[in-house]
């Protein structure tokens, strides 16, 4: 937690409630341990969609279908197309999101990526942490100009901010990772990315006209 819980407790107060689905939903996978999106940050969400009414969206890292279906309740008119690889997660979205018009693409996100056309308004990243690098230049490419790209998770449980050698031996590749990422994302002509700390770090880009 990034930020103190006293702190989120009070935002949750604040927070609008979920349609009763989407709360049975969200109840159900975190009681499966299936890692979806924090409160703050669907507040956030809906906040970003409401003023940006992008018209299309690309969510890479579908999980259950949870946040992709939280965003088509905020927007109903927006085409979202999310993408998701490992059968587990798989098996249940195709349930969730059957007929809900959301397009899931089944397969590995850098491969879905590399073939897809068009652009998006909106850019939703919340897949394996250590593989955004991977997943930017076509995340670029793909990026409405004007539109905005959300990375989650960016601030990796605060331990973002410390050496390298302060984490855990197995997470070191993933710190390096991200920090590299958020480097190239505050440091590219023609994007504007601002770091929040929200749910666990997000990065927010903006494509310049
Ligand atoms: N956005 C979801 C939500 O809040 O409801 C949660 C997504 S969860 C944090 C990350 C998901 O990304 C996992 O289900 C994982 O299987 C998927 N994922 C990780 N790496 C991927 C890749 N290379 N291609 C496609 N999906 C990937």
């Amino acid at each position: 937690m990034i930020v103190n819980e006293l702190i989120t407790g009070y935002l949750a107060s604040l927070a609008h409630e979920l349609p009763p689905e989407l709360e049975t939903l969200k109840i159900r996978a975190r009681a499966g341990q299936v890692p979806i999106i924090r409160d703050d940050m669907l507040e956030f969400i809906r906040f970003l969609l409401m003023k940006e009414k992008p018209k299309t969206i690309l969510e890479i890292g579908t999980a259950v279908g949870f946040s992709a279906l939280f965003m088509h309740s905020v927007l109903p008119q927006a085409r979202i197309t999310t993408v998701e690889k490992v059968e587990m997660r798989l098996r249940e979205a195709r349930k969730n999101l059957e007929g809900s018009g959301i397009e899931l693409i089944e397969g590995d996100a850098e491969e879905v990526l590399a073939k897809l056309e068009g652009s998006y308004d909106m850019i939703f990243l919340d897949a394996a942490k250590g593989q955004y690098g991977k997943f930017l230049p076509d995340c670029k490419r793909l990026l409405s100009p004007g539109g905005v790209m959300l990375t989650d998770n960016v601030l990796l449980e605060g331990t973002i901010a410390g050496s390298r050698f302060a984490v855990e031996r197995r997470d070191r590749t993933i710190h390096e990772r991200m920090r590299n990422y958020l480097r190239e994302l505050t440091h590219t002509e023609g994007y504007v990315t601002v770091i929040i700390p929200v749910g666990d770090g997000a990065a927010l880009t903006y494509k310049e006209l």
